[in-house]
C-alpha cells in the first residue's frame, strides 16, 4: 500500500489528537469533517498549485471600496455598531434593493447586517428551526448547510438537480415537503452548479412553501455574476413570498471582498427580531470600518455591475474552453464563478482521487465533487473549478492542464 502523503499524515495526526478526549467533545460536531473547500486551499500553498478550489478573488478589490475602509479606520469608525448593523449601511441595503428590484425593506426593522452569509444561513436556521424539524436543499450543495442543520438538530432533505441543467423533478421536490418541513435553501444563482433558478421554477417552490406554511431561505450571494443574458430574480419578490423568506446576501463575491466578512439578511420584522436574537450573541456586530465601505460600494451605479459581469464571463469562457482542450466535459455555468465538470472519462477510482492527482502531479487545485453531496458516490465523477482569479492564473493553470491529462 502507498504511503499517504504528508499533509495527509498530518491530517491524520491532528485528527488523532482531537480524538484524545472524547469527553470534551459536543455530540452537535460529532459528525464534522473540515470544509473540503478551504482543506484544498491549504493544500495548494502547500504544493505550490494553482489555486482554482476556494471561491476568492486573487485579483485587488476596487480601489475606492478599499480607500472608503482606510477612511473610516481614519475617521473613528473603530467601535462596535449598533449590533443590527450602522443605520446608513442598512439604508444603502435598503436602497439597493428599492432601485434593482423595486422591493422596499424597511432598514430599521427588516435589515440585519452580519459577518458575512456564513453568519447569516446559520443565524436564519438557528433563529427559525427546532431540533428534529427538516429543512429541505438542493443537491449538489454548498457544503455549510451540512454543519448548518446539524448544528440546529435540523434534518436535511435532499432533492436532486440534474446535469446538464441542473433542474428539478417537481413531484420529487413536493414529495420533500411534509408537516415536519419548516424551511426550504435555496442558493440562487448556484454553487457549485452555476444554476440560475428561472421565474416558472421560483413559482413552484413559491407555491410549495405556501401550500406546506414553510420558510425560504435564500443565499443569493452571486446575484451580480450572471452570464448569456441569464436574469436573478429573488424569490421573495414573488407573491406570497415577501413574509416567508429570509433573503441572505454580502459584499464578499459582488466586491471581491470575502475577506471582509460582511453580510446581510433581510426579512420580515417578526422574523428580523428572531435573526436579530441571534446575531446580537453570535458576533454582536460587523466590522464597523466595512460596514462604511459597504455604503460607498452599494452606491455604484450599473456600470459596475456591467463590468463586473463582463469579466466574469471573460474569465468563464476562457476556462471553459482551457478545460475543454484538456479534455473535460464541462456543465456551462450560467451564474456563479465555478465550472462543475465530469471526470468520469479520465479512468481515475474517483474524485478525491483525481483531485490529488491534480493537485500533485498537475499542480492544479480543484474541489473534489463528493463534497457536494450526502453520499460521496454520487460526486465520484465530478470536480468544481473556479474561474474568479487573474488572468494570468489562469493561464498558468491553462499550462499546466495542457501538459497533463
Ligand atoms: N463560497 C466559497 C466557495 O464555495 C468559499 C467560501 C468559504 O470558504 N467560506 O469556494
Amino acid at each position: 500500500m502507498s504511503q499517504p502523503h504528508a499533509p495527509v499524515r498530518q491530517a491524520v495526526r491532528q485528527q488523532a489528537a482531537a480524538n484524545a478526549r472524547p469527553q470534551f467533545r459536543s455530540q452537535r460536531i460529532a459528525h464534522f469533517t473540515e470544509s473540503v473547500i478551504r482543506e484544498m486551499t491549504r493544500l495548494a500553498v502547500l504544493h505550490g498549485a494553482v489555486n482554482l478550489a476556494q471561491g476568492f478573488p486573487d485579483f485587488p478589490a476596487p480601489e475606492a471600496i478599499k480607500a472608503a475602509a482606510c477612511q473610516a479606520i481614519s475617521e473613528e469608525h473603530n467601535q462596535y455598531t449598533i449590533t443590527w448593523g450602522s443605520k446608513n449601511f442598512r439604508e444603502a441595503i435598503s436602497g439597493h434593493y428599492l432601485r434593482r428590484h423595486s422591493v422596499e425593506f424597511d432598514a430599521e426593522r427588516e435589515v440585519t447586517v452580519v459577518c458575512g452569509s456564513t453568519e447569516a444561513m446559520i443565524a436564519a436556521l438557528l433563529a427559525t428551526t427546532n431540533p428534529e424539524e427538516e429543512v429541505i436543499v438542493f443537491e449538489p450543495y454548498y457544503e455549510n448547510y451540512g454543519p448548518d442543520t446539524w448544528l440546529c438538530g435540523a434534518h436535511r432533505r435532499l432533492v436532486r438537480l440534474h446535469p446538464p441543467d441542473w433542474t428539478f423533478d417537481p413531484d420529487e421536490l413536493r414529495r420533500a415537503f411534509n408537516p415536519r418541513t419548516k424551511a426550504i435553501i435555496i442558493t440562487n444563482p448556484h454553487n457549485p452548479a452555476g444554476k440560475v433558478f428561472s421565474r416558472e421554477e421560483l413559482t413552484i417552490i413559491a407555491g410549495l412553501c405556501q401550500e406546506f406554511d414553510t420558510l425560504a431561505i435564500t443565499d443569493e450571494i452571486y446575484e451580480h455574476i450572471l452570464y448569456d443574458g441569464a436574469r436573478h430574480v429573488p424569490l421573495i419578490t414573488l407573491p406570497g413570498m415577501r413574509d416567508r423568506t429570509i433573503l441572505v446576501n454580502s459584499l464578499s463575491k459582488t466586491f471581491s471582498v470575502t475577506g471582509w466578512r460582511v453580510g446581510w439578511m433581510l426579512a420580515s420584522p417578526d422574523l428580523t427580531d428572531s435573526i436579530r436574537k441571534v446575531h446580537d450573541f453570535l458576533t454582536v456586530n460587523a466590522a464597523a470600518p466595512m460596514q462604511q465601505a459597504g455604503v460607498l460600494a452599494l452606491g455604484l451605479g450599473e456600470e459596475f455591475y456591467h463590468d463586473l459581469r463582463t469579466h466574469y464571463q471573460q474569465r468563464r469562457d476562457l476556462l471553459l474552453d482551457v478545460l475543454a482542450r484538456a479534455g473535460y466535459r464541462c456543465f456551462v455555468p450560467r451564474g456563479a464563478y465555478y465550472i462543475m465538470a465530469d471526470i468520469s472519462g479520465f479512468g481515475h477510482a474517483d474524485d478525491m482521487s483525481f483531485a490529488r492527482h491534480l493537485l500533485e502531479n498537475v499542480g492544479v487545485a480543484a474541489v473534489p465533487g463528493s463534497s457536494f453531496f450526502e453520499d460521496p458516490r454520487d460526486g465520484a465523477g465530478l470536480i468544481r473549478f473556479c474561474f474568479c482569479k487573474k488572468f494570468e492564473t489562469l493561464q498558468a493553470a491553462a499550462d499546466r492542464l495542457a501538459r497533463v491529462g
